[in-house]
């Protein structure tokens, strides 16, 4: 069996990076914070940033993209993402590069890379145009990473649906974020259907997962004003608790680090 593996880079509100090692292909999944942080995070796994062999973007946000620019001038690496992504990232890039490394792809669109990976993206809801998540498949083994959505979709779930392993977002605490110090425009666009998922969405989401067949959980993209590494873990173990079920033992949850690599998570 090929390696397959997931590895966090760095994750959060601050920048996403996830790379995914399947197939015999590296594949960052967006590309957060700056290009020296995504090399300075590369050495802290075997991959070196000459060794990407693609990068998938997920949407236009800064958070996801700050990188992207200066990585593929310097690594030469084909980036794939919807149109809207795209033409956003040329619009910021600072200096000119071939469009001939930019492959559009379509929402719901699955892409194959080599005779046993595929990559699909999948539409999600939040405030970006063309803003989609990924789900990795090699041989019977996949892996999704769901971030950045103000829901949980029946086509999201649909595909999450027996996955190995998925990253999923546990953006905020309830509590936190409506007791907290943002704007209140800013309160509601986080907790809207265009926003990000709170500790407790991720946590109905990841029992309906788990009674699935996923047994192996990275919880993501934690807000670093409204949620902490404690309470995200709580809400989630809690909840599955309440079914009987015990983490460590049922199933496996990491919480991704916001600012260097989380270990990686075998595809199995
Ligand atoms: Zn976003
Ligand atoms: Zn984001």
């Amino acid at each position: 069996m090929s390696r397959f593996e997931i590895i966090p880079l760095f994750s959060g509100s601050s920048g996403n990076s996830t790379l995914v090692v399947a197939g015999g292909k590296n594949i960052l999944i967006d590309a957060g914070r700056n290009c020296k942080q995504i090399c300075t995070a590369l050495s802290g796994t075997d991959i070196k940033p000459e060794d990407i062999d693609y990068v998938f973007v997920t949407h236009s946000h800064h958070d996801h993209t700050d990188a992207i620019d200066v990585f593929r001038r310097k690594y030469k690496v084909p980036v794939y993402g919807t149109a809207n992504t795209l033409y956003y990232i040329s619009r910021k890039s600072t200096k000119p590069h071939p469009d001939s490394d930019d492959i559009e792809i379509e929402e719901g669109e699955t892409v194959l890379l080599a005779d046993d990976l595929a990559v699909k993206a999948i539409s999600t809801p939040h405030d970006a145009p063309g803003s989609v998540c990924y789900k990795i498949v090699s041989g019977d083994r996949s892996v999704m990473i769901m971030t950045d959505l103000g829901y949980v979709t029946d086509e999201i779930i649909a595909d999450a649906y027996g996955c190995d392993v998925i990253l999923i977002e546990a953006n905020y605490d309830q509590m936190m974020l409506v007791y907290g110090g943002y704007p209140e425009e800013l309160k509601s666009r986080i907790a809207g259907r265009w926003g990000h998922l709170s500790n407790d969405a991720c946590a109905r989401a990841v029992f309906d997962l788990y009674e699935h067949g996923t047994r192996k959980f990275i919880l993501g993209h934690l807000s670093a004003n409204n949620n902490t590494r404690e309470a995200a873990f709580e809400t989630v173990t809690g909840f599955m608790k309440d079914e009987g079920l015990v983490e460590g033992r049922d199933y496996f949850i990491k919480v991704a680090n916001r600012y260097d690599p989380t270990e990686g998570t075998v595809v199995s």
